[in-house]
């Protein structure tokens, strides 16, 4: 952090400034200069944030250099993480797919869902059991049933499950029937959930939220890593924007300036950031091709049926194409899709329509 002076600022001034820090525990160092004074601090920032620097009499102005997280910064830690859910690592040398319905409705539902994301070739399965819903009087998610139902479907397929958690009081208990909890974007700075999480000993999906901006989206995660639990996966799902043509705005900058300024891993959703069936295609293609480490889609066994997001859930047939291609595209880029033809018997195809289609 850098402290700049006002021209008329008083020796006074500029030692009360000093003074402040060194108690603060960190260092000052004053450069004078012909015009004003500027004042360079070291040590740890996060404190120096707290204390009212820029209301001190002769201070003009406070700049913040370096990041305000740490832990999950990539400037403290350069070699990339690895996240392992139950057995699946999720890296930057390879793609990795997470696929499932929007909400668990059902075990029929869901174990139908799950091998149809099995076949496929997916990693993980995905499925909604405590669900954030706009409306109070929409599904809510069948709650400790879904999870068992989630737990059901790992049974079956082998699958490790993703869940999302929305409340602090019900972190042990989800965390217990499932591989990987998730943060959905409504909750991103529910700092209460964010700590409990943290103090879990399961990874975490943490999405971004639907207005936060990249550094808010990183700071939520420091909120995780900062009471131990390091196995964080950052996950785009669109923000909100102008544009009413799509459910939110997928933003694929966003996502490659994450992951530049992290280790952690980063994936793209594209159903909820899209909200379209046929615009999930063309969105994984294009977050692999920038440099996305997975992609989470939601299922389907029948999406006019479905009882949240049906729009935007891809059918079984839909999915095998979408790994298809997503494996094609990887290995184009030196990043596989792990154990895709030998779980699918597939070969990759790059056979996507044009983009009239
Ligand atoms: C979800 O993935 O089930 C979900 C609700 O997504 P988001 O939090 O991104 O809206
Ligand atoms: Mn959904």
């Amino acid at each position: 952090m850098v402290v700049v002076m006002k021209t008329s600022a008083t020796q006074a001034e500029i030692d009360q400034v000093v003074e402040r820090v060194r108690t603060a525990g960190g260092e000052a160092f004053v450069s004078p200069g012909e015009l004003r004074t500027i004042i360079g601090l070291v040590g740890d920032t996060t404190r120096f944030m707290e204390l009212p620097l820029s209301q001190l009499p002769g201070v003009e102005n406070v700049i913040r250099v370096g990041r305000p997280y740490k832990l999950v910064a990539r400037e403290l830690h350069p070699e990339p993480s690895v996240v392992k859910v139950g057995s699946h690592p999720i890296d930057r040398r390879s793609v990795t797919v997470i696929a499932g319905p929007c909400a668990v409705e059902s075990e029929t539902q869901a174990l139908e869902a799950a091998h149809m994301a099995k076949r496929a070739g997916a990693h993980l399965l995905r499925g909604g059991a405590y669900k954030p819903r706009t409306s109070p009087y929409s599904f809510q998610g069948l709650a400790k049933q879904g999870l068992e139902i989630l737990a059901a479907c790992r049974e079956e397929t082998g699958l490790p499950v993703v869940t999302e958690v929305l409340e602090p009081r019900d972190v042990d208990l989800v965390a217990s029937l499932a591989d990987c909890l998730q943060i959905g974007a409504r909750n991103m700075q529910n700092f209460s959930l964010l700590k409990e999480v943290g103090k879990a000993h399961v990874p975490v999906i943490l999405k971004r939220g639907l207005s936060a901006t990249v550094e808010e989206w990183l700071m939520a995660a420091e909120y995780v890593a900062r009471e131990g639990n390091m196995d964080i996966i950052l996950c785009e799902r669109g923000i909100r924007t102008f544009e009413t043509a799509t459910r939110n705005t997928l933003d694929l900058a966003g996502m490659a300036v994450a992951r530049e300024a992290t280790h952690l891993p980063v994936i793209v959703d594209p159903s909820h950031a899209t909200g379209v069936r046929e615009l999930v295609g063309p969105m994984s293609r294009a977050a692999v091709a920038a440099g996305a480490d997975g992609i989470m889609v939601e299922i389907h066994p029948h999406p006019e049926a479905a009882l949240s997001d049906g729009p935007q859930a891809l059918t079984g047939d839909d999915l095998d194409r979408l790994v298809d291609e997503i494996a094609a595209l990887g290995a184009s880029l030196g990043r596989p899709v792990p154990g895709y033809q030998r779980e699918t018997g597939r070969t990759p195809s790059m056979g996507w329509g044009s983009p009239q289609q």
